[in-house]
């Protein structure tokens, strides 16, 4: 009864709220609590008048739309949630975000971005609920971290962001927080690590999505640390990739306009004569001018384009051998770099003996260096070396002592020429080690001597360095005490004919 009466007087309360008679139908909306439980109510209110135009009188059509408006928040919030974790998935992230910054454009905010390291691992080795609950467990610390003022969010698997004002972010409470993760997986000795990626929003125009690629970005810069940790975002990073891209970009047209231009090093005798050189490439690029090889050739590894490169450097050494043969320097060499992926990309054997063959040049006038983790481990490599060996090119292991290079390697790896890094020294000088390096420098050539290898060094500087190399019996030196890098017509016209003094 008394909810009749009620309904009844809510009624009366319409009817005098809508009594314009301009207005003889009226729709609107309104919510009503009954038994306890709020409902959902589309009114719709009209005047009824007779053909005169007489008003008769009126009704309410009531729909109680409860069980749809129920329906469409559940799959609104479904549209605009992450599931597992209950926070704003990606699009409806981006799309609040740009809602305040378009009503703040001024206020200063950073948006920060959170990645589990070794999140696969979780799931390989723990199971697929525990990364469940880490992946809750991380959005509940999120959530936390900077209360009603910040704007959260799950971008993808275990990757999270926060948009928060900048003036609340500290990143000693963010490492405070997460460090309840180290005990995490319990009775283990995995420890959960986060990578944190801030950009400080300086153009508040960008795109959301952008600003986020900031932050990643960031995170992109914190190599394996075992720490949690934490890396801003600054503009030098873009510059960075934005020019790993262009290499990319601009990759094809360089080859097809003959940007890459092979340049040699020479490669000196004991006795002062010059034996040959290095081919070391240098992109002419039209904007940028030369750009070394330092800044390309990784990026051509992981894109595989370092392949064409690499044939392109081939066939400029043979197509120079063979003016050399014409000039008569028919003894003169030329080393080329093969780069560990040539082999996956190439049939290496058919590209270079096709080569030498076309140019008829004799084999062992070009000089293949290949570094130890090009072959290694890869019995198919290993044989394809002694093929080319057996062919008559000159095998060189190169940059051996630079890095992890083993003493097991000269035995599996049959090959002509060790070629030492004279960074293995120059490294080791720092550390007030330099006589026992020598010593080992100098165990290296007699082993090498004893295997039946040539011996070059290279990144000689000093003339201090020629003595003792001389005295420990390095056959060939390539340094900048002798020369740098330089193009083929200046090797021509003062290195192919030229011998050094050398004491
Ligand atoms: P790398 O094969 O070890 O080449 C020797 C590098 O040492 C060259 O650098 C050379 O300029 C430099 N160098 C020579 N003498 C000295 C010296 O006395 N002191 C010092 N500090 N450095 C010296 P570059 O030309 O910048 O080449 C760097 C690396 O790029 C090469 O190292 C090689 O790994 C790669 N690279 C160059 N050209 C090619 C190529 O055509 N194909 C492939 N796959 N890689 C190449
Ligand atoms: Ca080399
Ligand atoms: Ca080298």
């Amino acid at each position: 009864m008394v909810q009749v009466l009620t309904l009844e007087k809510q009624v009366r309360n319409w009817q005098l709220e809508h009594l314009d008679p301009s207005n003889p139908v009226q729709v609107w909306e309104t919510k009503r609590r009954i038994s306890g439980e709020l409902h959902y109510f589309n009114i719709e209110y009209r005047r009824i008048y007779d053909s005169a135009s007489k008003y008769l009188g009126c009704f309410f059509l009531i729909h109680d739309r409860t069980e749809e408006f129920i329906k469409y928040n559940t799959e609104r919030y479904r549209a605009t949630h992450d599931k597992l974790t209950g926070l704003y998935n990606k699009e409806y992230f981006y799309d609040v975000v740009r809602a305040v910054l378009n009503k703040n454009p001024d206020g200063k905010y950073n948006i920060i971005v959170f990645d589990v390291k070794n999140f696969k691992l979780v799931n390989d080795v723990f199971g697929v609920d525990e990364g469940d609950r880490l992946l809750k467990e991380i959005s509940r610390i999120t959530a936390d971290f900077g209360g009603k003022n910040c704007i959260y969010a799950r971008l993808t698997g275990d990757r999270f962001a926060v948009f928060m004002p900048r003036s609340i972010f500290s990143e000693d409470k963010l490492l405070r927080e997460f460090s309840v993760l180290d005990n995490f997986i319990e009775q283990s000795k995995f420890k959960i690590h986060i990578h944190i990626g801030v950009y400080e929003i300086v153009d508040t125009n960008l795109r959301v999505s952008v600003m986020c690629d900031h932050a990643n970005l960031a995170i992109k810069t914190i190599k394996d640390s075992f720490k949690s940790h934490v890396a801003y975002y600054e503009s030098q990073l873009r510059e960075d990739f934005i020019g790993d891209h262009r290499i990319i970009s601009d990759f094809e047209t360089a080859v097809s306009d003959g940007q890459f231009c092979a340049y040699i090093q020479p490669q000196i005798a004991v006795d002062g004569s010059i034996r040959g050189g290095e081919a070391l490439v240098r992109w002419i690029h039209p904007k940028d001018g030369m750009i070394p090889p330092n800044r390309f050739i990784k990026i051509l590894e992981q894109t595989g384009l370092i392949s064409r490169l690499d044939r392109y450097m081939w066939e400029t050494a043979c197509q120079n051998l063979r003016r050399w043969s014409e000039m008569g320097f028919k003894k003169s060499y030329i080393s080329v770099n093969i780069s560990q992926k040539d082999f996956y990309l190439l049939d290496v054997y058919e590209v270079i003996t096709s080569l030498v063959e076309q140019y008829e040049i004799a084999p062992k006038r070009l000089h293949l260096e290949i570094t130890e983790t090009a072959v290694m481990d890869n019995r198919e490599h290993l044989n394809l070396i002694s093929r080319l060996r057996e062919y008559g090119f000159i095998v060189e292991i190169d940059d051996f002592g630079s890095g992890y290079s083993s003493l097991n390697m000269l035995k599996e790896l049959e090959a002509d020429v060790l070629k030492i890094d004279m960074g293995f020294l120059q490294r080791t000088e720092n550390t007030g080690n330099s006589e026992k390096s020598k010593i080992i420098l100098q165990m290296i050539i007699k082993l090498a001597k004893s295997l039946d290898m040539e011996v070059i060094t290279e990144g000689v500087e000093f003339k201090e360095q020629v003595s003792f190399l001389a005295e420990y019996g390095c056959d060939i030196y390539q340094g900048y005490y002798f020369a740098k890098p330089m193009t083929v017509s200046d090797f021509e016209s003062d290195y192919l004919n030229k011998r050094f003094r050398m004491k």
